[in-house]
């Protein structure tokens, strides 16, 4: 007995029926990591299905600057990832009707030990195609964001942008029409043992299952969770009203460079964080640190702060919102146009790794971005586990 449905893009969808229709594969969650396994899947001919408890994408994957971010990336595999995952968007974005709000990034730097980590990037391998400039450049090209004690600029052509909460359904709406990919909504996967599929609306036939729960550690195969020792991280985030002006791109400043792993494993970061954690500690006991991005109507997305426990309080302290603040106008030298939103997102997180692929069983593969990274990473790591799990285009399982 099946059960019509409502699917991701808000229409009547699928019926379930365990007795005549069976699906390549099983995906269990509609968040960026989900969707970009039923991409990597789908364009292999697999008959995709995505099962999700909520009615369309809730959770990190719409709460986030949709920042597809590849300069201080951590150095080598994350880096690489970062810069397929880009690539990816750039190529399905147009056909998806999703824009690109804005490309690139510029960190504002404005401590001689900022420049020498900016300059000792560059001189990386991931520092190709970047750029450092100088006080005096750094105004003379992007003066309407330069702050008055500003020493220079990292800046990098490599990034995009998304605005999640606008592209996450129309990402699920392209794949549904164009790819073939099934998603059930308002439905909770409880059991995963293909080929059944256990759910709150009856058993589902799958030959194989890839499990992308985001930050819910117990619902399936959590003891396998529980050995990569996940925690939560509670961002606080804000919108702030246009500038009145357009971003040349979006910004980062100093704090960024003792966060972002890319930059941080540099030895030349330890004197910065000697200094930030001597000038403004209050920031990083918030694990404060500054992105912000402008939207198609000018407003700003602007964050964030790191709070991490198993259960983080849905109560964020107001001093994380003033430290996020003040750091906009200290790198920027702009007064904040008025907060019109606020809003708190929660991602896994996992010491030392960025991102884990377990595997419960042959056919199941436990996907989690363990770093707040999956927008920049996500289509990269599905590649992966996709030919992982059948081959790298042939469709036999492994
Ligand atoms: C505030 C914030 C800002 C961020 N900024 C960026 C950024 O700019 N760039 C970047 O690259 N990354 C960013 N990140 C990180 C990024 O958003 C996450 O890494 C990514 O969204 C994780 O995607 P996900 O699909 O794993 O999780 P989610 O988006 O949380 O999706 C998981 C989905 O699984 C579903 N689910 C779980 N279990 C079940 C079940 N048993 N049955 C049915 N459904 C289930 C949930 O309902 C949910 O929809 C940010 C994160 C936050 C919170």
């Amino acid at each position: 007995m099946g059960h019509a449905i409502r699917d991701l893009a808000g229409e009547v969808g699928i019926v379930l029926d365990f007795a005549t229709k069976t699906y390549d594969l099983a995906i269990v969650g509609a968040g960026i990591i989900g969707l970009a396994h039923a991409y990597a899947a789908a364009r292999r001919g697999k008959r995709v299905v995505v099962i999700d408890r909520d009615p369309r994408a809730n959770g990190a994957s719409i709460r986030n600057f949709g920042f597809i971010t590849v300069t201080g990336q951590e150095r080598g595999h994350s880096w690489s990832l970062a810069r397929a995952t880009r690539d990816t968007w750039a190529e399905i974005a147009p056909q998806a009707g999703i824009a690109l709000a804005q490309k690139g990034l510029i960190v504002t730097l404005r401590r001689p030990e900022s420049m020498a980590v900016a300059e000792a990037f560059l001189d990386t391998e991931m520092g190709e195609g970047c750029a450092c400039f100088g006080a005096s450049a750094f105004r003379d090209r992007y003066g309407e964001i330069a702050a008055p004690d500003a020493l220079g600029a990292l800046v990098s052509p490599h990034e995009v942008r998304v605005e999640s909460r606008t592209a996450l359904p129309k990402l699920a709406a392209w794949l549904t029409a164009v790819h073939g990919v099934t998603l059930l909504t308002d439905t909770a996967a409880y059991a995963v043992a293909p080929p059944r599929i256990e759910t709150s609306r009856g058993p589902l036939r799958a030959e194989a299952a890839i499990v992308c729960p985001g930050d819910d550690f117990v619902t399936l195969f959590a003891d396998r969770i529980a050995a990569y020792r996940p925690q939560k991280c509670r961002l606080s985030m804000l919108r702030l009203a246009s500038p009145g002006f357009r971003l040349p791109a979006p910004v980062m400043s100093d704090l960024s460079l003792v966060r972002y792993a890319g930059y941080a494993a540099l030895p030349e970061a330890q004197a910065l964080r000697r200094r930030l954690e001597a000038e403004q500690a209050a920031h990083l006991a918030n694990g404060v640190h500054l992105i912000v991005v402008q939207s198609e109507d000018g407003s700003l997305v602007v964050g964030d702060s790191h709070h991490y426990g198993d259960v983080p309080p849905p109560f964020a302290p107001a001093e994380a919102e003033a430290c996020i603040l003040d750091e906009f106008v200290r790198a920027t030298g702009l007064q904040p146009p008025p907060v019109t939103e606020r809003w708190v997102g929660i991602y896994a997180s996992a010491e030392g790794r960025t991102y884990f692929i377990d595997a419960p069983y042959s056919d199941v593969r436990l996907v989690m971005v363990t770093s707040g990274t999956g927008a920049s990473t996500g289509f990269g790591i599905a590649e992966r586990t996709v030919a992982d799990l059948f081959g790298s285009s042939t469709g036999a399982l492994s």
